[in-house]
């Protein structure tokens, strides 16, 4: 069961790349199914940039909240491509993710770029969710704590406070994968990073959500979604299908 006190859960799905319009049969499965459900965490889902408004249409009377994969740090202007953190709340979003692994490695991203990401989120008045995690040479290599406090310190900006900064601890090494650290490794990951966070932020650390990422599904949720220090989920894969994103969902309800 979830502590009374301390940060609001959050159970939050990156859909990636994945969804077109027919795809949105499974948001309203979703939005069917939570009726009644009574809910202890938060529910976000995190569509691609063109899914945005019809899935803040099709959410606007229910609990689900909507969220952006990415933000450039720039309000507007001549970035192709891109999407700033004011179109994404334009759009009816309250978060974004920002330091997905998928970015920092696949697009380079550094954590100083990270954090130019997470300020652009305050500054539209959405909770930036901060991605960090090892791959698994760090790991291997004995450094994964060292990694984990060299990403806070450089991605996480130095007046972020809980209502608008969430974390996610995702081992690379973990995502769609169907591998998840054990219990305490996750564990130590995630006391360490609380402990940093107190480091850096003083008291806004304790009431700062941070929530785990890396092939959680519907039979491993309840296990994960108990470890001290572990918040709500970041889901992959499984949140693309109502039934096991409610699965998620249920480990804490
Ligand atoms: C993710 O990419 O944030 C993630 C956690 O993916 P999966 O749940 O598929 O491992």
């Amino acid at each position: 069961m979830p502590a009374t006190e301390g940060p609001r859960a959050l159970v939050a799905g990156n859909w990636k790349m994945n969804g077109t319009t027919a795809s949105l049969g499974e948001l309203r499965l979703l939005a069917t199914m939570l009726q009644g459900v009574q809910l202890n965490c938060g529910v976000m889902v995190c569509p691609p940039a063109p899914l945005l408004m019809a899935v803040a249409k099709l959410i606007r009377s229910g609990t689900i909240q909507l969220g952006g994969q990415d933000c450039h740090p720039e309000p507007y202007g001549p970035y192709t491509g891109d999407i700033s953190a004011e179109m994404l709340k334009d759009a009816g979003a309250s978060a974004v993710i920002v330091g997905h692994s998928e970015r920092r490695i696949g697009h380079g991203e550094s954590s100083s770029l990270v954090r130019a990401k997470a300020l652009a989120a305050h500054r539209a008045g959405l909770t930036a969710i901060i991605c960090l995690g090892e791959t698994q040479k760090e790991r291997q290599g004995g450094d994964t704590l060292q990694v984990l406090s060299a990403q806070l310190e450089e991605s996480v900006p130095e007046k972020s406070e809980s209502r608008n900064t969430i974390i996610a601890y995702e081992p690379v090494w973990a995502i769609g994968t169907g591998v998840t650290p054990t219990a305490e490794e996750i564990s130590a990951a995630h006391s360490h990073i609380r402990a940093e966070l107190t480091q850096l932020l003083g008291g806004v650390a304790a009431l700062t959500a941070i929530l785990y990422g890396g092939s959680v599904k519907p039979a491993n949720a309840g296990q994960l979604m108990a470890i001290d220090n572990v918040n709500g989920a970041l889901v992959g894969g499984a949140s693309l299908k109502a039934a096991d994103f409610l699965g998620i969902i249920k480990a804490y309800s």
